[in-house]
This record gives C-alpha cells, structure tokens and sequence, in this order.
C-alpha cells in the first residue's frame, strides 16, 4: 500500500509527515538516507522515514541558535500563549494522533485516546501556563547591596526520546524548555518518529517561530550521538537505557553539556497482607502490562506477602489471561504488540534466562496463538515466579509484559527486596496500615512511589529516578529549573566600601 492509502485504512485526514523539521520546513536529509517505519501489528511499512545525519544535526542547531535570541526575550506570556495553543490544537486534532500513536507504536486505541493524547495536551498546556511563573529571587546580602537572581534559558538543548511513550515524551520534554525559553534539536527514537513529526506540524499551526523546534529522526549511533556531542548544545535531556545513558554522559564531556538523564527501571510493587486485595490485583496488571510492560516505571516485580499470595496470584494470573490482545487500532483492545520485532524477541528470551534459573512461568511466556496476530510483535501477559530476588529476571529490566513474581514474611524482607536493584525509579505498595506505608515510602530507594496505587504520573508532580535510574526530574517547578541556570546580579545601591588600597 502507498502512504495514502495507508491514511485512508487507518482512518487519517491529514498526511503523514515522514522529513526531518528543520527551520520551520519539513525536508528530506541531506544524504537521502530513510529507514521504514513499521506497524508492530503486522510489520508492514507505513512510510519511509528520512534519517538524519550529522549535516542535518549540523542544519538543526545551527536554526536553534538563530531563534534563540528572540525566542529567549520574547515576553514569557507570549511563550505560553503558543504552547496553550498547541494543547488545544492537540485536543481538536486528538483522533488523529490517537490513531498516528497506535499505528506506530502499538499502544492499543483505548490508551492513545483516553491517555497518550489528553496527558500530552495537559503536559503543553501546564508549562504554557508556567512559562510567566518562573520568578527570580532577591537575596538579603550586605546592607547597600541588592543581589537579584535571574532564572535564564540554556540555550540550544538536545532532546533524544526511546520508542515507548512518543507523543506524550514530546510534551515532557519540550513543554519545560520552550517555556523556560530554549530552543531545541530532538530526535525521536528511529522507530516511531510519527506523531513527534506531527507535533511538529501543529506547533508551527500554533505559531511557533521558524527553529525554535527542529525534529531530526535519526539513528541512535549517528544522529543521537552527534547530538550529545555537539559543541553548539548546552544541555542533553535523555530518555532511554542506562547503557546508552552512560554513552551520551560520556559524549558530552567534550563541552562540559548540563546532563539530565530518565533511565531504566526494576519497579517494586508491594502487596501486604491487608491490603484491598482486589484493587491490589487490578491496579498491579495495570503497573506491569499497560503499554505491554513498555515502561520505565513499570511494576516489573510483584512483591507478594506469603500469607495472600496464593489468593492473589489464582485472581492474578485469571485477570491476565482474559487480557484482550488484538490490533491496537481496534478500540476494544486491551493490550498490543510490543513496539519491534528485535524488542519481542528480547522480552521472550527472558524466559528462557528464568526457567534456566529455576524460574517457574505461571502465564503466558509466548506469542499468542491467533493466526490474525502471527506476524506482529505480540506477546501474552507473562508471569514468572522467580526462586531469589537475586536471579537475573528479578534485576534486570525486561521492559515488555513480564512480571517476576517474589514473595516476603514480613516488613524488613519487603523493603530489603525493594531496595535490591541497582535502580531507583517508580515503586508501589498496597496496604491499609498508615504507619507501614509511609515508613516504606521513605525508605525506597525510587524517586516516585505510589500508595495503594501505581503509574500516576500528573504534570505538576516531579518525574524520575535515583541510582542507574538517572537524575534530573521532568515536569513542575523542578522541570523549569532543569531548564534554566541561575544569574546573581550584584548592584551597588549606596554601599560605602572603604578603599582596598587606601594611599590611591
Ligand atoms: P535506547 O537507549 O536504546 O534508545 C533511546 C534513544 O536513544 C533512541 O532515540 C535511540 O536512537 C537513542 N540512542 C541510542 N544510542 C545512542 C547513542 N549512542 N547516543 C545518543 N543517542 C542514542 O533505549 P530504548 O531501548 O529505545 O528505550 C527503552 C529504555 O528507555 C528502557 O530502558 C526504559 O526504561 C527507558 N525509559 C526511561 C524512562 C524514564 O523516564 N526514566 C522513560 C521511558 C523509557
């Protein structure tokens, strides 16, 4: 099929933009280089994607840095009044990157529409209304003296986003530094670059001047890399593995780049013994196989007490087996396919690494059996009883619809397992006793922990890890302040300084 009669089959009214944004232009890369986008549903092609190469990343920073000084003294109310515009540009056009998302990505319909979509329009839509709250300081110094901090923009800030949450990672990525008056170069991951080329179009519909925005889907090893080197690039905000995260820290030693890193993640998801078991079973196959378990924060290890675990896991494992997979562009879909064929293969070597450890696979463990879904990335809801917390699938992150069940006697063994990654990013517990859960929460090693709940995410509420989870946070204040650097201002007002050198 060519690239409109895709759009038709998908139910799309607009065209799918598949260049490079640079300078306010969509164009080709230089190279002519594109790599084929695939839908995870079948693996087909949906369009042809250019590739950037370092001329592009070149092209990019080069329009950044011309529309930073404007872009920068623009009143921040003006600011903000595009990226309002932009969130309800993103609602009247929400059908459209729901399907954009889905077909791209996997996400099943029901997700992209009631999340992907309103969270990225409420992410823009928050930090368009913080752009003019971001206030300076003064600070009580000596008397004759006034000290003012200014809150100033970095400059030309290098974004490189993974493949898991595309749409949503452009508002959180971009609505901070935009408000806070950075111009920026991103590069969506090579395999879903769609809906952040869309965002594109629209923020230019919105009023965004020419190079405060350029998209450069590309290679990670070409394009990202360059990026994280560049010289003319202040700050690399990264999401993606530790591996690579370690790589671009690395890269950008050359110019000193300020560095925010969101890594991986091993979530702990703690059920005590009294907690509501029944919302403790939903919410924790929501935590693991939402987006098929492709999320950093996912509730990976269910950290059962022995007394319910029986109980919990025969409700558990019945909840995940009814799990509807499908083509995540049918909107009774429950769970897709993951989102590439390499990905798949991955999370089920995973089973193998935990029967070989003595690993026992309650659920799942395969692709499912439906011949409509045989050429896609799907994999069933997967569970795993693992023999220690000590075992590779009980560290490691799988990063797909696999939840490693371990099981604990009391307290101090919940936190000790909870605590035994080398991560630190979202974790989760359910109980009653107030004590307990206030006590767990301030002793888990995560930047994130959720009580008789899980995956909350709001835009006012600080986002990421701590250890081989990264540091920085995205979103509220913090997410500003990651955007900015601060400027003390010294003015002598009516100071009476005795000479230094008294004989001039
Ligand atoms: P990845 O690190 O392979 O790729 C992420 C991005 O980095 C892609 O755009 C890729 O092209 C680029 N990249 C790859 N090599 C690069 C290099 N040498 N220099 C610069 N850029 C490079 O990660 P992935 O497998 O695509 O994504 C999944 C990972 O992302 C998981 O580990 C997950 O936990 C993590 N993640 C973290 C968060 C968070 O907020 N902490 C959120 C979502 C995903």
């Amino acid at each position: 099929m060519n690239l409109a009669d895709i759009q038709a089959a998908v139910g799309l009214r607009t065209p799918i933009r598949h260049q490079l944004f640079i300078d306010g232009r969509f164009v080709d890369a230089e190279s002519g280089e594109t790599q084929a986008t695939l839908n995870p549903h079948d693996n087909s092609v949906i369009a042809e994607v250019a590739m950037a190469g370092h001329t592009d990343v070149d092209k990019a920073v080069a329009a950044a840095t011309k529309a930073f000084p404007a872009w920068s003294r623009m009143a921040a109310a003006d600011r903000g009044r595009i990226l309002l515009k932009l969130a309800d540009l993103i609602e009247a056009n929400a059908e459209e990157l729901a399907r954009l998302e889905s077909l791209d990505t996997g996400h099943p319909l029901r997700d992209s529409r009631n999340l992907d979509v309103p969270r990225t329009a409420a992410c823009f839509r928050y930090f368009g209304g913080m752009a003019d709250k971001l206030q300076g300081d003064v600070v009580p110094v000596e008397v004759g003296f006034l000290n003012y901090l200014l809150r100033e923009p970095l400059g030309v800030v290098g974004q490189v986003v993974p493949w898991n949450f595309p749409l949503m990672f452009t508002s959180w990525k971009m609505g901070p530094a935009l408000a806070a008056g950075n111009t920026i170069v991103l590069k969506p991951a090579e395999i879903t670059p769609l809906s952040t080329l869309k965002i594109a179009e629209l923020m230019s519909e919105a009023g965004m001047p020419d190079g405060v925005v350029n998209i450069v889907p590309g290679l990670g090893s070409v394009a990202g890399q360059y990026i994280a080197e560049h010289p003319g690039i202040a700050k690399i905000a990264f999401t993606g593995s530790t591996a690579t995260g370690r790589r671009i820290v690395q890269a950008s030693a050359g110019n000193l780049k300020k560095v925010q890193l969101e890594l991986g993640g091993k979530g702990a998801n703690i059920v005590f013994d009294d907690a509501n078991l029944l919302a403790a079973v939903n919410g924790s196959a929501w935590a693991i196989f939402h987006n098929q378990g492709q999320a950093c924060i996912a509730g990976s290890r269910l950290v059962l007490h022995e007394r319910i675990a029986d109980e919990f896991l025969d409700k558990f494992i019945t909840l995940a087996k009814s799990i509807k997979l499908g083509n995540p562009l049918d909107a009774s879909t429950e769970m897709g396919p993951l989102t590439s064929r390499m990905h798949r293969d991955r999370v089920l070597a995973y089973v193998d690494v935990a029967r070989e450890q003595g690993g026992e696979v309650l659920a799942g463990g395969k692709g499912p059996s439906a011949s409509d879904l045989a050429n896609g990335c799907y994999v069933e809801p997967t569970i795993v009883k693992a023999r220690s917390f000590k075992d590779r699938v009980a560290q490691e992150e799988v990063f797909g619809p696999f939840v490693t069940v371990l099981t604990f006697k009391d307290d101090a063994e919940a936190m000790q397992i909870a605590n035994s990654t080398d991560y630190g990013l979202g974790s989760g517990l359910w109980t009653r006793d107030l004590q307990r859960a206030h006590k767990m929460a301030r002793d888990m090693h995560a930047g994130m922990v959720w009580i008789n709940s899980y995956k909350r995410v709001n835009p006012g509420s600080p986002f990421g890890g701590v250890g081989q989870s990264g540091y920085g946070r995205e979103m509220g204040f913090e997410a500003m302040r990651e955007y900015t650097q601060v400027k003390s201002v010294w003015v002598n007002v009516d100071a009476q300084i005795p000479p230094w050198y008294p004989r001039a």
